[in-house]
């Protein structure tokens, strides 16, 4: 059943609230009519997967260059995720370990520890990439280079940091492609030390690691900006036209359907619809899962304005993660797992959702709380500060915990890029380079880790395997208790 038009109204996010001027492009092309010649690229979904990869291919020596590529979005640009995520731009850091290397049975991706590390490393590298462009382009949207702080805050999350740490550090002697890498990341275990490096009660061990973010509405409207305005490709993007589905014609072509704006032909058809991909590619239902998630913007009071502002971002165990603004106050999202380990949501509340018109006031209300409950001398709040915006967003989940990239099987013309489990940021921009690279040159790009390759015997493995999120074991004890401590 189409997801779109959808019949109800979206939440605002923080960042869409703050990038509707004339310059951002709202309602582009919304109006225009579609191309009725065939088109070499269509690109379906204007995110920042849709946007990042209609730049790499309009770039000078890109696989666009002298070609055509169409951009369709069922709703406006950063419409999904990428307009209302927590604006971090980089990955986790060893933590990531123990889920990669779990097997597909247990919730884990049944990586070997070799492949595990080569994800952790790629994900890492993806702000280098992100930064240049950014830096290059002249792009202004607020993007921040720093320290990422991961605060354990059990003894039994700190002690399996600690395994995860021992383990990454004795497999990069030896890893075939990684070997040699020094890293600037550290884990502190000193108390003095992890006090003040968090400002979190209850810290008990604390990881510092490189850190991003930037305000991701603005990043995806530049992305897509610089592709609209490429010398080299002709490129155009419409807005507000949902892809009812689409099929294959035997001279190799893909027909787009359009409903009301009309049908399209391309020679291929890329799918960037990450969390809504099961509606026009069924096969991926149970495989490619949505899901419901909150964020907010917090004004902290002055005890955390000005000098005494957030200079990290944040990630806390079984808690949040956390973003400083430059100019708005912090932007702060539950982990699911703290929601549930606290019994404040049940899985079926948020796994299999892709409606983002509502917030849970249940959620609403742990989010008024939380960094009054979690930073050490935050204090009390006048009226306007505290929770400000709540929105929620649609993640899109892998049931093996990796992206799916790369032609679709059995659909001839067909790519995609998504499934990136709550990190796009931290993905994103170097998965479509590699997917841009394999459009011009039918080969994979060899940056990108061969692991997220779509296949149909990952789509089989996965179906039979792996776990579906709502079988996830429920472990709420631990999680109580740093509710309870921090109170
Ligand atoms: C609350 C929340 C917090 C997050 N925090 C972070 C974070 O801090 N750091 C991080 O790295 N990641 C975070 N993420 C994840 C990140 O936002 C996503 O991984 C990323 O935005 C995915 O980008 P995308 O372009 O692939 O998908 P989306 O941004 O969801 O874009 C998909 C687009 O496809 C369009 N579309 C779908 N189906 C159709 C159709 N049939 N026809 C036409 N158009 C269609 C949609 O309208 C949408 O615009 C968060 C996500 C959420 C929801």
């Amino acid at each position: 059943m189409p997801c779109f038009p959808q019949p109800y109204t979206s939440t605002v996010s923080h960042w869409q609230q703050t990038n509707r001027g004339p310059k951002s492009l709202w309602d582009h092309g919304r109006d225009a009519k579609l191309p009725t010649e065939i088109v070499d690229y269509v690109i379906v979904g204007a995110g920042a997967t849709g946007a990042a990869l209609a730049y790499f291919l309009s770039r000078l020596g890109g696989a666009a260059v002298g070609k055509k590529v169409v951009i369709l979005d069922a709703k406006d640009v950063a419409s999904g995720a990428s307009g209302r995520n927590g604006g971090h731009v980089v990955g986790q850091s060893w933590q990531q370990l123990t889920p990669l290397m779990a097997p597909l049975d247990e919730g884990g991706a049944g990586l070997s520890a070799d492949d595990a590390i080569d994800v952790i490393m790629f994900e890492q590298s993806n702000i280098d990439l992100v930064e240049s462009i950014v830096q290059s382009e002249g792009i202004d949207a607020d993007f921040w280079r720093g320290s990422r702080v991961e605060v354990l805050r059990t003894p039994a999350g700190a002690a399996d940091n600690l395994r995860n740490y021992e383990l990454m550090r004795k497999l990069l002697k030896t890893h075939p492609k990684h070997k040699g890498r020094v890293l600037d990341w550290e884990i502190v275990t000193d108390p003095v030390a992890v006090k003040k490096l968090s400002r979190t009660r209850g810290a008990v061990q604390a990881n510092r690691i490189p850190g991003g973010s930037w305000h991701p509405h603005k990043g995806v409207t530049a992305f897509l900006r610089l592709a609209l305005e490429s010398k080299s490709a002709d490129v155009s993007f419409y807005s507000w036209a949902p892809v009812a589905g689409f099929s294959q014609e035997a001279d190799g072509t893909v027909t787009v359907d359009c409903a009301a704006r009309g049908k399209m032909r391309a020679r291929n058809v890329i799918l960037a619809t990450n969390a809504y991909t099961q509606h026009v590619l069924p096969e991926l239902k149970d495989i490619l899962v949505p899901v419901h998630s909150h964020s907010s913007l917090i004004t902290s009071p002055a005890s955390y304005a000005g000098p005494r502002a957030l200079q990290t971002t944040f990630g806390l165990e079984a808690g949040s993660y956390v973003i400083q603004t430059p100019d708005s106050g912090l932007v702060v999202g539950p982990y699911p797992k703290a929601l549930f380990g606290s019994r404040i949501l049940k899985p079926d509340q948020v796994y299999g959702i892709d409606d983002d018109s509502f917030v849970r006031p249940e959620v609403k209300h742990w989010l008024a709380n939380h960094c009054r409950d979690t930073f050490v001398g935050w204090g009390k709040e006048a009226d306007g500060e505290g929770l400000t915006k709540c929105w929620t967003g649609i993640i899109g989940h892998s049931v093996d915990n990796l992206p799916m990239v790369g032609a679709v099987p059995g659909r001839p013309g067909v790519w995609i890029a998504a499934g990136y489990n709550g990190r796009g940021m931290a993905l994103i921009h170097s998965v479509t380079r590699g997917l841009a690279h394999q459009l011009k040159t039918g080969q994979w790009d060899e940056r990108v880790p061969r692991t997220f390759q779509v296949s149909d015997a990952r789509i089989k493995r996965a179906r039979e395997r792996a776990l579906h999120p709502l079988d996830y074991p429920v472990t709420g004890l631990e999680y109580r208790t740093i509710e309870k401590s921090n109170l």
